[in-house]
């Protein structure tokens, strides 16, 4: 998988272990959050931010596994 022979493929894996990083970022902000009291529409938006990141994960893996599929590397 590293082989280093496609560039674009290392750029969309990269983008994608950030997408997940972010994603995993956002999740434990809204735990921590969660665990105290915060008002509803606080929660709610942190909600959208996690949602967000969550819909960009996707997308990042999804132009990956396009691309490998496409390009066979
Ligand atoms: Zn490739």
């Amino acid at each position: 998988m590293y082989d280093g022979c496609c560039d674009e493929k290392l750029s969309l894996l990269f983008e994608f272990q950030n997408a997940t990083k972010l994603y995993s970022a956002r999740v434990s902000a809204m735990a921590e959050a969660t665990a105290g009291i915060i008002p509803s529409a606080e929660f709610a938006r942190l909600s959208d931010i996690a949602s967000q990141a969550h819909k960009n994960c996707l997308e990042a893996r999804t132009h990956l596994f396009k691309h490998v599929e496409e390009h066979g590397c």
